[in-house]
């Protein structure tokens, strides 16, 4: 898994976000300059010029081979529109107050819950870094509650929630 980070240009709010991830156009594009940064490269021929499929699939003028933004990552093979992939990537990433599938359901509007947990689950598997070794330098540690509202007590030791501690190197 490719390292991922943090840039300058990341949403600084929730209306941020919305304004500009709200087409589809603007999510494959974001991915465009995050996979070719200084333009479109063919990785088969190194040709700098192609065409958009109606999949959404980039393709070389030269040689024709098929480039897909998504191929390989969780919206891969997906019927939902990216901007719910993209809302939910924003949603999951930004919201330090818990994260469950009734949230998710909620904010994508879907049907089922069974998708929303699914959802969850593929979120939660990205965070996982395949080659971890131990963090160094300045380290910061914070802690957050998993799990949905309910009456009681609040906070630490409330029922019903599960702890999570998060680590992040600076
Ligand atoms: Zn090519």
């Amino acid at each position: 898994m490719a390292d991922f980070m943090i840039t300058d240009d990341f949403p600084k709010s929730e209306i941020e976000f919305d304004q500009r991830f709200s087409d589809p156009k603007a999510c494959y594009d974001y991915l465009f300059n995050q996979k070719w940064p200084t333009g479109f490269v063919c990785k088969r021929c190194g040709h700098d010029r192609y065409w958009v499929s109606a999949r959404n699939l980039y393709i070389c003028t030269k040689c024709e081979c098929h480039h897909s933004l998504i191929a390989g990552t969780i919206m891969d093979s997906s019927k939902k529109p990216i901007t719910y992939w993209f809302k939910a990537m924003w949603w999951f990433t930004t919201r330090k107050s818990g994260v469950n599938a009734v949230n998710l359901k909620e904010l994508l509007g879907f049907g089922s819950y069974g998708t929303a947990w699914t959802w969850l689950q593929k979120l939660r598997r990205c965070t996982i870094r395949d080659q971890r070794e131990k963090l160094s330098g300045r380290v910061e540690v914070d802690e957050f509650f998993i799990g949905a509202s309910r009456p009681g007590q609040r906070g630490r030791g409330a029922a019903g929630k599960t702890i999570v501690a998060v680590a992040v190197e600076r």
